[in-house]
Parts: C-alpha cells; sequence; structure tokens
C-alpha cells in the first residue's frame, strides 16, 4: 500500500491501522467485479469477524425480520456496500478501543462518534439524498482524525471534554491554532491507510467546508449532511440556544423541514444511538431525549436574557448614579460660586463681585452717554451695638439692614457689602437725584427696623454717600473713574456722619 506523507506533524504511524480482516473485506467490497458469494467467502474464512457480524445484523441495529446464521446470506441481505460499511464501523471501534483514551474520556469519544453516525443517517434516510448506511459510516469517520492528532499530542488527551462541548466550527479553529491542521485535513492519509472509497474520503474532507468552492460536486451533498451531523451531534452534547438556532435552521434550508417535522427528525436520535451502540456492542450513557435538550437549551437563553437583564438594571442603577453624582457636583459649583460672588452673612455681592460689575456699569455708561450713581452706606455707632449687644445682635443688625436695602431696590440695582459694615448700591440710569431719593428710602428702612434682645429694643441708623458718573459717549479710564466715584461717594458719607449722621449726602457728579 502506498503511504500517504507526513501531513503537519502527523505521522501515517499515528494513525490506528485496520484489522487485517476488515481492511481485506473493505478492499474487496470496493472492487466494482465483486460478488455477495465470494464476499461471504472471504468473511466465513475469519470465525471472529463472522460472529460479530452475525451477532450485529441480527440485533435490533438493523431490524431485520428472521435471523441471519451464515456469512454469505448476511452479505445477500445487507448487500456490498452495507456490509462494507460495516467492517469500516468495526474498524473504527477496535482502533478506539487501542486508543491511549482514558475510559471516560472514550466513552465520550464513541458517544459522539455515534450520534454523528446515526444523525448522518436519520437525514439521509429522511431526505433521499444519500444512501443511509454511507451517512452513517461517514459520521462515524468524520472526527477519526482527532484520533491520530490526540495520538500524536498525548498531552492534549485532557482537553477533549472542552472541545466536545464546544461548536463544531470553534473546535476546528481551536484545531488549527493548536496543532496546525484539524481531524479533516487528515482524511486522506486515512482514506489511503484504510483503502476507503474517494466517496467517503471527500465527504470527510470537505465536511467543515461543504459550500468552499473547491469542494467537488459530488462530494457536496455528503459532506453537508456531515456537517450538519456534527451541528447536531454538538447540540446533544452540549444544548444551546445557538446551536438549536442553527440546527433548526439548516434542517429547514437544506432539506426542507420544519418545525415539526425537524423535531420529530431529531426526536429519533438517542433511541438509535442506543440500539447503534448495542448493535456495534459499544456502551454509551444514557440518551437524553430531545424534549430536555429543547429544554436544556431555553435555560441557557433564560440565563443569557437574565444576565442581559441584569447588566441593564446595573447600568441603569449607574446612570441614575451618574445623574445623582451630576445634580450634586451642580450644586457644590453654584454654592462655590455663591462662595465666591456672595457674602454668606447678609447675601448681598461681595467686594470682588462687585468691583467687575461696577467696572462694567462705568465702561457700557461711559460709551452710551449714559448716567450712573454710587450710594456709599455705613451703619451708624455699629461698634457700640457690638459692644453693647454682642456680635450676634450686630450680625442680625447687619442682615436687617441688608434686607431693608433689597427691599427698596429696583431691579438691576447691585447691592454689595464692602467689608464690615460698610455696604454699597450702584444704581445705574439713576442721577444724583434720583440716587438721593433712594439712598433717603433705604435709610429710612433702616431706621425703621428694630431688633428686640435681652437689653431692650435697638434701633439703628445709617449715613449715606452719592457719587454719580454721566457719560458722554467717550472711552474713559474705568480704574480711575472707579476710584474717584468712591472716594467722592466715601467724602459725602464723612460729610454725612460729620454732619450729625442718619443722613444722604450728594458728594458730586463726575462727566
Ligand atoms: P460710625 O458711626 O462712625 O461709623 O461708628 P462705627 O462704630 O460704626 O464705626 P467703626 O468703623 O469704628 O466700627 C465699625 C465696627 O463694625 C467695628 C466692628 O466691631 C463692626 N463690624 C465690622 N464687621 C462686622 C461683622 O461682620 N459683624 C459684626 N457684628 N460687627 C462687625
Ligand atoms: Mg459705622
Ligand atoms: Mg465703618
Amino acid at each position: 500500500m502506498q503511504e500517504a506523507a507526513n501531513i503537519g506533524g502527523i505521522n501515517p504511524a499515528d494513525l490506528p491501522s485496520p484489522p487485517a480482516a476488515v481492511a481485506r473485506v473493505v478492499r474487496l467490497a470496493s472492487d466494482p467485479e465483486v460478488t455477495s458469494d465470494k464476499l461471504g467467502a472471504v468473511i466465513a474464512s475469519d470465525p471472529a469477524f463472522t460472529a460479530e457480524l452475525l451477532r450485529t445484523v441480527n440485533s435490533p441495529f438493523y431490524g431485520l425480520q428472521a435471523p441471519i446464521t451464515a456469512a454469505s446470506r448476511a452479505v445477500t441481505v445487507l448487500g456490498i456496500r452495507p456490509l462494507r460499511n460495516l467492517a469500516i464501523c468495526f474498524a473504527v471501534r477496535d482502533s478506539l478501543r487501542n486508543s491511549a483514551f482514558r475510559t471516560q474520556d472514550l466513552e465520550l469519544f464513541w458517544e459522539d462518534c455515534l450520534r454523528r453516525a446515526v444523525a448522518a443517517r436519520v437525514l439521509a434516510r429522511t431526505s433521499g439524498l444519500v444512501a443511509p448506511e454511507e451517512a452513517f459510516t461517514v459520521g462515524l469517520l468524520q472526527d477519526f482524525g482527532m484520533l491520530a492528532i490526540l495520538r500524536a499530542n498525548r498531552k492534549d488527551f485532557a482537553q477533549w471534554p472542552k472541545w466536545r462541548a464546544m461548536s463544531p466550527g470553534d473546535r476546528h479553529d481551536d484545531e488549527m491554532e493548536r496543532f496546525g491542521l484539524a481531524h479533516d485535513g487528515i482524511a486522506d492519509l486515512l482514506g489511503t491507510r484504510w483503502g476507503l472509497p474517494p466517496g467517503l474520503v471527500g465527504a470527510l474532507t470537505w465536511h467543515h467546508r461543504p459550500d468552499d468552492a473547491a469542494c467537488p460536486p459530488a462530494h457536496r451533498v455528503m459532506a453537508r449532511l456531515a456537517w450538519h451531523a456534527d451541528l447536531i451531534c454538538a447540540l446533544i452534547a452540549s444544548p444551546t440556544s445557538d446551536g438549536l438556532t442553527e440546527v433548526r435552521e439548516a434542517l429547514a434550508a437544506d432539506y426542507n423541514l420544519h418545525d415539526e417535522a425537524a423535531d420529530r427528525v431529531l426526536e429519533c436520535i438517542p433511541l438509535e444511538v442506543e440500539q447503534a451502540a448495542t448493535g456495534l456492542g459499544m456502551r454509551v450513557g444514557h440518551q437524553p431525549n430531545f424534549a430536555s435538550i429543547v429544554a436544556e437549551a431555553s435555560k441557557t437563553l433564560v440565563e443569557m436574557n437574565s444576565t442581559y437583564e441584569e447588566l441593564t438594571v446595573k447600568l441603569e442603577r449607574a446612570l441614575a448614579e451618574k445623574e445623582a453624582l451630576m445634580e450634586r457636583l451642580q450644586e457644590a459649583n453654584a454654592a462655590l460660586a455663591r462662595l465666591a460672588y456672595f457674602d454668606p452673612l447678609t447675601g448681598l455681592s461681595n467686594r470682588r463681585h462687585f468691583d467687575g460689575i461696577f467696572r462694567d456699569s462705568l465702561t457700557k455708561a461711559a460709551q452710551a452717554g449714559t448716567v450712573v450713581s454710587l450710594v456709599m452706606v455705613d451703619l451708624d455707632q455699629f461698634k457700640s451695638v457690638n459692644d453693647t449687644y454682642g456680635h450676634g445682635v450686630g450680625d442680625i443688625v447687619l442682615r436687617n439692614s441688608a434686607n431693608a436695602i433689597i427691599k427698596c431696590c429696583h431691579d438691576g440695582d447691585v447691592k454689595a457689602r464692602l467689608g464690615g459694615e460698610e455696604l454699597a448700591v450702584l444704581l445705574p440710569g439713576c442721577d444724583a437725584q434720583k440716587a438721593f431719593g433712594a439712598a433717603e428710602r433705604f435709610r429710612q428702612a433702616i431706621e425703621a427696623g428694630q431688633v428686640t434682645t435681652q437689653q431692650g429694643v435697638l434701633k439703628v441708623t445709617a449715613s449715606f454717600g452719592v457719587s454719580t458718573f454721566q457719560g458722554s459717549g467717550t472711552r474713559v479710564d474705568v480704574e480711575r473713574l472707579a476710584q474717584v466715584l468712591t472716594d467722592i461717594g466715601d467724602k459725602a458719607l464723612y460729610q454725612s456722619k460729620h454732619n450729625g449722621r442718619n443722613r444722604t449726602t450728594i458728594g458730586g457728579v463726575v462727566r
């Protein structure tokens, strides 16, 4: 026999060789000239093979009516090709039995081979596209190359349980990545070593790529069927909703098996796997029925959905937390802005804020040729309020005075606490007379207020000084102008103090 070359590190010796009797039967059965008698005679000359053959054909695997007692009769009843396939099945089984698999892994490998074989046979029978016994053999052999790969890479035996739970495509990719070749790449080697007919070798070679343009049309149908058998086997070994969808779509598209028709096909697989195992003298565990596979697959969908729901809830919670944080950040920023611009005791603008607005206002008035007035305010004898009633009362008086001024102001007026008990009000659009009127309103409002303390009722007054700027449409030195107006206001205020307090003095107009 001509040996194929070493492929991807797999030596022909890594492939188990078939028992001599089987090899002879396979070779002879592939000879178009062979007769049933001749094949029967060859089989009869090997008592072990004969016994096995008779046991198998009389098992429920074949479901024959009357028992068969002679090899020649078995050949006539089965036909040459089915007999050849049976011989191959024996050889596969024996090779696996003699492999280095641990018993437990071996049983799983067997089980998967049988499931592929049965699935392929059921699809062949239902569709009528290819011979069912031929499909069975392809199914049994299609991952046989794995055995050679694992014999050459013994340390990877332990990976087997992981691989069989993967989808066929993913497992193929994993084999390619790990070993540089996958089980379908060894089909030629196996074909040569075992003397397999080209139809079988073609299906084994192309079962992962049946739609590849290079796949010869003669092999395409069987290769596709083998691929679908692989999908079905993976679904039974590890039921997932994706796997179930893929199988159902394949059955509908390729075999016109929809819904219940597809389910009926899948339902007969467990029993047939058990029958085939008994027929071939193999042990397989209890086969899950199709309903439980569907239930298991839907559970993965439910799990996926619930993880999805959990994720959605987590995401929503994170978003809500983010929103709450943003709100707190905005509040903190607003509080910071208030601190930066406003005096916490009175709520009036602080000096820094006021200075900015004062200068902007002067610039605008200068350009627009409008008028703006500044009212300087200082509480009278405030030191003695603190000294007599304490700082707490002093603070209340300060706050009441600020409120009295706020109530008398119009929109656009800017109220500020410049420091201590010195306040200022900027009155855009007010000439000296109007500003005087406003200051008098402030003064009366403060005077009208009273604070009840433990030492009796406290009355407070304040003194005012007014300065005014009349713009003329020309640019001005704002810094200087602000200083001049402040000085004039301060001097007018001092005048009010000097004249007996609780009064307003107009300082002068700057043009
Ligand atoms: P005058 O009528 O001449 O203005 O007399 P005055 O006592 O008001 O003048 P002075 O400037 O001597 O005193 C200002 C006092 O204002 C000193 C301080 O005790 C008080 N003061 C300044 N800031 C605060 C404050 O935030 N709270 C309180 N309670 N008192 C303050
Ligand atoms: Mg004072
Ligand atoms: Mg003062």
